[in-house]
């Protein structure tokens, strides 16, 4: 989609620098961090949310990129979270398929805390 910001940084049109990246997500730190560790993993094919017909293949993609970014990060051992806002009431701002990974410090427990 021409006028969707993830997808223009996912094709690598700003140069975004990619923590991992395979041949269907990439990863980068977001913009705004809510932690000390705060990257977002963003499919390359565009899909508005979770529920939007995405293929195996790419979820499978995106556990892996979570596990890699921890590993890169330093949190495997520590602990993350691991959000994926849809819709109007989740708070959802970019709509594109994306994961929150967060963590570097104790998130809390809330359920409902927005990434
Ligand atoms: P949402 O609220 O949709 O779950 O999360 C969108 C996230 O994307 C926010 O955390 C926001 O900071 C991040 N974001 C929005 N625009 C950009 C951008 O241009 N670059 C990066 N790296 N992050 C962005
Ligand atoms: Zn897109």
């Amino acid at each position: 989609m021409d006028d969707c910001i993830f997808c223009k940084i996912a094709s690598g049109s700003f140069g975004t620098e990619f923590l991992y990246e395979d041949e269907n997500v990439v990863a980068f730190k977001d913009l705004s961090p809510q932690a000390p560790v705060h990257v977002l993993v963003v499919p390359k094919a565009h899909y508005a949310n979770i529920i939007d017909g995405v293929p195996a293949e790419v979820l499978a993609s995106m556990a892996k990129a979570a596990e890699a970014v921890a590993q890169t990060c330093g949190i495997d051992a520590s602990g993350f979270r691991c959000i994926m806002n849809t819709g109007a009431d989740a708070g959802q701002t970019v709509m594109h398929l994306h994961m929150h990974v967060l963590g570097g410090a104790p998130l809390g427990e809330g359920l409902i805390a927005k990434a």
